[in-house]
């Protein structure tokens, strides 16, 4: 835990008691600050005071006494509307930060020169976060990895000199944390996303590009440049003063990270070199992967890291779970999990990078279904319907693709492991990407995915995935 000293001895309300609240009440407590904590729910409000954090409503304290007020990133700031406890805070004139701004000011504190590797982008944020501490650990490194990912930033180990932090952070994060000063920021692209929470697209990348605004400039900002958004960032930034590496994933570039079909490459003033190879690494499949491996290769480059400790770290990236995720492999036949891929937007990734597909999709629909992806209907061989969203995706398919509405995950992994294996195709695989929420059938996609590893686990025969 990262004990947060910086309001020692003085009152810090906090609102929202999941995993991080409670992480960010306890480190608060721990450097000596006098927290008062609150949730809407009154079984967590229970859950933090067994845990020893003390709570009070929060419409009932005196707001004049208070620091600042610490809120959860699932907590509305500005839209729709203000959480009541951003309300209270404003009125009184109370600063209204998150658990990453505690933390960059605990590290400003204690170790400024602990290294800092900020993540954030609208696709690719896990993946990168993973993949740049993955190559850091190869390299020996003494890292500590968590945000958005994983562990609360402040339960992780405190800052000192020789550490480096890898931290994925998400739009909200980065809103309430307004003096983010990662040494290196990285933000790999934008798309129209989260839009609820931030009125407009403007504003959304307004706040992304203050993860890049806040980098100092001794360090190092990595932009990918390949939607307008993140290009016109990267020349402000840069017009700023700031060392901006440029990541593009669709043309060469005279200077930056670019991929050339399977080589990322390193350019500067015009001349380019192979850095490292992305060829075979079943990890990381797919163009969307080449950009977050580019934007990984760049922040390792950047922390002084060479190609081949970068090559070294990407040939061992096991990758994520529930993103494109070897399960296992039964004769011609290759089970993917990528429960992860919740919209049409991911599951085309996946899609892109498999030639004979039966194909599992279905659950809670999103706007606009699977019609997005009818180029890739020569890919499929059958499409296994699960969930809600069955009798819509059959429209869809409907003399283009052949289908079967089964229902069930189970039904799914049975009928499609028989077809593929039957079908005596080289390279078939059997695919969940379901391009829909999973809250119709399961708590979560995670859940979701993991349901499918244990029901694809149980064939008989399977084999390990190929690893590297
Ligand atoms: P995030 O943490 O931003 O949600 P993940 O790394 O967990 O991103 O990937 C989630 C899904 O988003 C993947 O399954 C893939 O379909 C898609 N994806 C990943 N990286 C990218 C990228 N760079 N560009 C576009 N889509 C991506």
């Amino acid at each position: 835990m990262i004990p947060v000293t910086s309001f020692a001895g003085r009152k810090v309300a906090l609102f929202g008691l999941g995993g991080s609240g409670k992480a960010s009440a306890s480190a608060l407590l721990a450097g000596g600050a006098d927290v008062v904590a609150f949730d809407d729910s009154p079984e967590r409000v229970l859950e933090a005071n067994h845990a020893g954090i003390p709570t009070a409503d929060l419409h009932q304290i005196d707001w004049e006494k208070i620091a600042a007020l610490v809120l959860s990133p699932g907590v509305p700031l500005t839209h729709p509307a203000p959480h009541w406890t951003a309300q209270l805070a404003h009125a009184a004139g109370v600063e209204v930060i998150g658990d990453i701004e505690l933390f960059c000011r605990e590290r400003r504190l204690q170790a400024p020169d602990a290294g800092f590797i900020a993540i954030t982008g609208t696709n690719g944020k896990s993946t990168t976060t993973a993949l740049i501490a993955h190559i850091l650990k190869t390299a020996e490194m003494d890292v500590q990895l968590g945000g958005n990912i994983g562990t609360a930033i402040l339960s992780l180990e405190p800052p000192r000199s020789g550490r480096t932090y890898v931290i994925e952070c998400s739009s909200y994060q980065i809103d309430l944390a307004p003096t983010l000063d990662p040494s290196v920021g990285v933000w790999i692209n934008l798309s129209e996303d989260h839009i609820d929470r931030h009125g407009t697209i403007s504003n959304y990348a307004a706040v992304k590009e203050r993860l890049v605004a806040g980098v100092p400039n001794s360090g190092t900002v990595v932009i990918g440049v390949d939607d307008e958004w993140c290009k016109a960032a990267a020349d402000r930034i840069e017009a700023a003063g700031k060392q901006v590496v440029r990541i593009s994933v669709r043309q060469p570039l005279d200077n930056g990270v670019y991929i050339d079909g399977e080589q990322i490459m390193e350019a500067a003033g015009g001349k380019a070199h192979g850095l490292a190879l992305l060829s075979k690494i079943n990890s990381l499949r797919g163009i969307h992967n080449a950009q977050n491996a580019a934007c990984a290769a760049a922040a390792a480059l950047a922390i002084g890291l060479d190609g081949r400790a970068i090559q070294r770290g990407l040939w061992s990236f096991p990758g994520l779970p529930h993103r494109m995720e070897e399960v296992g492999r039964k004769g011609n036949v290759l089970f993917v999990n990528d429960s992860k891929a919740t919209n049409a937007d991911s599951t085309a990734q996946a899609l892109a990078c498999f030639h004979d597909v039966f194909w599992i999709l279905g659950g809670k629909p999103k706007t606009g279904g699977i019609t997005s992806l009818t180029h890739f209907f020569p890919r499929i061989r059958k499409a296994y319907l699960i969930g809600e969203a069955a009798p819509q995706f059959a429209t869809t398919l409907a003399g283009n693709v052949e289908h079967e509405i089964v229902g069930t995950l189970d039904r799914a992994v049975a009928s499609a492991a028989a077809d593929a294996e039957a079908s005596g195709l080289g390279d078939a695989v059997v695919l969940l990407s379901p391009a829909c929420a999973s809250f119709d059938q399961y708590a979560n996609f995670e859940v979701r995915g993991d349901t499918f590893r244990t029901l694809v686990k149980a064939i008989p025969d399977l084999q390990p995935p190929q690893t590297g």
